[in-house]
Formats: C-alpha cells, structure tokens, sequence
C-alpha cells in the first residue's frame, strides 16, 4: 500500500521515517528485450557515471544509486516522484503486527466478522 504525502510520515509503532517508495531504473548500455516498466522497475538506455548522469535520464528525484564493481558506473538507480511512501502507518509489517497486539490487549478489539461469528 503506497501512501501520498507532501510530508514523510512516520511509524506509528517505533517512530522510525516510512521509506520513501522507489521505482528502481536499470541502465542498460543498448536498447534489449526487457521485461515492460512496471511500478516499482524500468530501463533506460544510456551511460552514468555520477548521480548528475542518472538525473538527465530520470524525470523524477534520483534518490540512491548502485555501482558496479569498478565503482565507475553506475548500475541502476533509485527514482522517487517526491511525495510516495511505502506505507501510511508503519515501516514493516512486524511493526504493524505489535500495533495489532496492543491494541487487542488494550481495547479487546476484533473484525467484525469475527466478533459477529457465533
Ligand atoms: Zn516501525
């Protein structure tokens, strides 16, 4: 579940910022048969050495960048459109599970459907 902010929200339950949502850019050197762009991967033809490199083939924010074993190129890089995160309330799901348990402890909660079962 992606969210939309134009501020980063933050776990509810260890209060560590949620992850900006990424789209991950291989850069390819020459035009392949790839797998169609999807939301979170694409490719780009084209060459980058620095972050600059990897921001002329982005129209988006280049957040993070791997290199290759030279440390001369630059491999794929991370694009962030500047306002998705990973999730609304939590950074994982086991954050997101400690939620759950203290508020059932706390306030005896349960889905309807399961409170309604005889
Ligand atoms: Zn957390």
């Amino acid at each position: 579940m992606t969210f939309k902010s134009a501020t980063q929200p933050f776990c509810r339950t260890c209060g560590k910022p949620i992850r900006k949502y990424t789209r991950r850019v291989w850069i390819e050197k020459e035009e392949k048969h790839r797998a169609p762009a999807s939301s979170f991967s694409r490719y780009v033809v084209g060459v980058a050495r620095t972050r600059e490199d990897c921001a002329r083939l982005s129209s988006m924010q280049v957040v993070s960048v791997t290199r290759a074993h030279d440390k001369e190129f630059i491999l794929s890089f991370n694009e962030w459109d500047g306002e998705s995160y990973a999730d609304e309330f939590f950074c994982t799901s086991s954050c997101a599970a400690v939620m759950g348990y203290a508020a059932c402890e706390k306030y005896n909660l349960s889905m309807p459907a399961w409170r309604n079962r005889k």
